[in-house]
């Protein structure tokens, strides 16, 4: 007769009645066949890029067939996030394939009450034209003290998360050329 330790009776006791309490609850702990299906991005295009919601900067992995995006996940080589993505990340998807995003310029005029669609065109102009006119306007080559600044007080800018190392750099540049003093960042504040 095979002896049985105390211990030993106890695994094989518990095991028993957890494969009783499995059976009886209608699972089945038989082996089963594998089955892999092929991945819906095994065919996309694959571009990285940052997340554009917060400060956080997590990298992601960005699949794209025939000029539409069918997934976005996290980037598992990325320092910042090591794959992982907060749900604000993992919902990105919907940012390209819902109906309601705006994929036209809209321009509502002052006073007025009601959007109007205008062309990329119309809109790129008017920005620089109004940039342009309040930088005019507004320039200071001295302060008070005669020194010399080249600076207006008159406008403002405010970077996005969504903007890359190499393009917060040209972006400010571009801004210090201007004469602003009131840089920010979405992700400093
Ligand atoms: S995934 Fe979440 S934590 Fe990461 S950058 Fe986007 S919003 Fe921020």
């Amino acid at each position: 007769m095979t002896k049985l330790s105390r211990r030993g009776f106890l695994t094989v006791s518990g095991t028993t009645a957890a494969g009783g309490l499995l059976a009886k609850l209608g699972l089945d702990l038989g082996p089963s066949a594998a089955h892999a299906e092929a991945l819906k991005t095994r065919y996309a295009r694959e571009s990285t890029t940052i997340c554009p919601y917060c400060g956080v900067g997590c990298g992601l992995i960005v699949s794209a067939m025939n000029r539409s995006v069918i997934n976005v996940e996290g980037d598992p080589d990325h320092p910042i996030n090591q794959g992982a993505l907060c749900c604000k990340g993992q919902s990105l998807y919907q940012v390209s394939t819902s109906d309601r995003r705006l994929t036209k310029v809209l321009y509502r005029a002052p006073r007025s009450t009601e959007w109007e669609e205008v062309p990329w065109e119309w809109a790129i102009h008017q920005i620089a034209d109004r940039v342009k006119a309040t930088r005019d306007a507004s320039f200071t080559e001295k302060d008070d003290q005669g020194r010399t600044v080249n600076r207006t007080h008159a406008m403002a800018s405010l970077g996005g998360a969504a903007l890359d190392n190499e393009e917060c750099y040209t972006y400010s540049k571009l801004m210090r050329a201007l004469g602003l003093v009131y840089i920010e960042h979405q992700a400093r504040i």
